[in-house]
């Protein structure tokens, strides 16, 4: 048939969100559309500091695609793509190929690990269902192990980074190790928890006022951190710090940050960290049949400087990115892209977090219940009342 073939691979944040828009804009027979997907499930990454530390489970964070998406207007394939082909307009995946009309990439980021020796094979990363399922069973296993062989070094923690990635996912560290040390019959006080953050502040951007209101919560709670020293070296049992210091810790949790998925940068694009540089429509440079969205993206600011990648800038680039695929299609007129940024909120744990909305900064327990509010109003976008009741936090 001569209906034209749109595919989206990734179904994070953006690949969900232009593929529920399309389902809006599009009319019957406009276009097939294709999500494809490694798992046949969807997980909501902006939750996985819980699961990897234990203080959730996992399954409040994944939900399957099936689930969101309609199925007589998007087909599903579960399939891991192993390379772009932009010259052939073809997807190859482990088994068999697709190709496709128009193509958008939300295949999200991947740990940036700046070469570090070491940080790839022994670090532990936030990244995905199956990496946080390692991460959880990881640290019950050194309790388990300390108990029979006594090696302190099983104790200590080590995350890697005090972005926000770092910081949530130290708070619930620090909430769950002293309940698993009560179960492993371990004194809390001989665990050590201790984040190491290269630049001279933790949250380095954040507003100063909310980033010391944050340390002195994770202090409280247990958290030793070792600011402006940056880690050199990953080893089986520690890194290396600063000028050759070892902080001994059979558990380090790499959060340094993230770059592009790697199949972008495979496939001849011009990258950035692992990202393209998209124009205002959200297209690759030179492709007019290629967008691409969310972490593999980079998109300036008014002052030039690049958005941090998040859920939220995701979310927005899907929905402008359906419409995009609607005009093109219709040959009218594209949309720029304009982000509307609605704040930051970050977890401490329990009870605790930090905001920033618009001008106004929000910490403790108030700034915890809009943390929950965020997170439910995704729900609410993606699935509706029906999903928030699956899948909510309330409490
Ligand atoms: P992702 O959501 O990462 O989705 C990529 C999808 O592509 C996944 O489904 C994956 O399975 C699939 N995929 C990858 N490779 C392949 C392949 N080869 N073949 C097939 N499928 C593939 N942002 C916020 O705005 N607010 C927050 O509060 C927040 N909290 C965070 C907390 C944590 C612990 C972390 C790690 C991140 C947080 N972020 C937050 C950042 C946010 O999660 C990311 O920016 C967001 O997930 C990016 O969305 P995406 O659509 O680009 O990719
Ligand atoms: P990030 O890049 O924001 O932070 C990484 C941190 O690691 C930085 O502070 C950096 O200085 C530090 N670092 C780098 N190399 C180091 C080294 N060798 N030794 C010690 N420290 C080192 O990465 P992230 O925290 O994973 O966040 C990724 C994106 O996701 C960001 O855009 C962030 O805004 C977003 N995010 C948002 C939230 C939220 O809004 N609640 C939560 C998590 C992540």
């Amino acid at each position: 048939s001569n209906i034209p073939k749109i595919v989206i691979v990734g179904a994070g944040y953006g690949g969900i969100l232009t593929a529920q828009q399309l389902q809006k804009e599009l009319k019957h027979n406009e276009a097939n559309v294709t999500l494809i997907n490694r798992h046949d499930y969807h997980y909501i990454t902006t939750h996985l500091h819980m699961p990897a530390a234990g203080t959730d489970t996992i399954e409040h964070s994944r939900i399957p695609i099936a689930q969101l998406i309609d199925e007589f207007k998007v087909d599903l394939v579960k399939g891991t793509v192993k390379e772009i082909i932009p010259g052939e307009k073809k997807i190859v995946l482990e088994d068999g190929s697709l190709s496709y009309d128009y193509l958008v990439i939300g295949l999200g980021g991947e740990p940036e690990t700046f070469g570090i020796p070491g940080m790839d094979k022994f670090a532990l990363t936030i990244r995905s269902i199956n990496s946080v399922r390692l991460i959880r069973e990881h640290i019950e296993y050194q309790l388990a192990l300390y108990k029979n062989d006594g090696n302190p070094s099983r104790l200590n923690f080590v995350v890697g980074g005090a972005g926000f990635s770092g910081i949530e996912f130290i708070a619930e560290l620090a909430d769950r190790l002293p309940q698993l040390a009560k179960a492993y019959d371990i004194d809390f006080n001989r665990i050590q928890i201790i984040n190491v953050e290269a630049a001279p502040t933790a949250l380095p951007g954040f507003d100063p006022e909310l980033v010391e209101y944050a340390m002195d919560v994770l202090k409280r709670k247990g958290v030793t951190f070792r600011i402006g020293i940056p880690i050199k070296e990953c080893l089986q049992d520690g890194v290396i710090v600063g000028e050759d210091e070892k902080i001994e810790a059979c558990t380090v949790v790499w959060t340094g940050g993230i770059r592009g998925n790697g199949l972008i940068e495979k496939a001849g694009f011009e990258v950035m960290r692992g990202r393209v540089k998209i124009d205002d429509f959200l297209r690759a440079p030179g492709h007019d049949d290629i967008f691409i969205i969310g972490d593999s993206s980079l998109m300036l600011n008014p002052e030039g400087r690049p958005y941090p990648p998040t859920a939220q800038i995701a979310m927005q680039q899907g929905v402008v990115c359906a419409k995009n695929l609607a005009a093109t299609l219709r040959k009218k007129e594209l949309h720029k892209f304009v982000f509307s940024n609605k704040g930051t909120v970050a977890s401490l744990g329990k009870g605790e977090a930090v905001a920033v909305v618009g001008k106004r900064k929000i910490k403790g327990w108030v700034a915890a219940q809009l943390k929950k509010i965020v997170d439910l109003r995704y729900l609410f976008i993606i699935g509706g009342i029906p999903l928030v009741l699956r899948k909510g936090r309330f409490f």
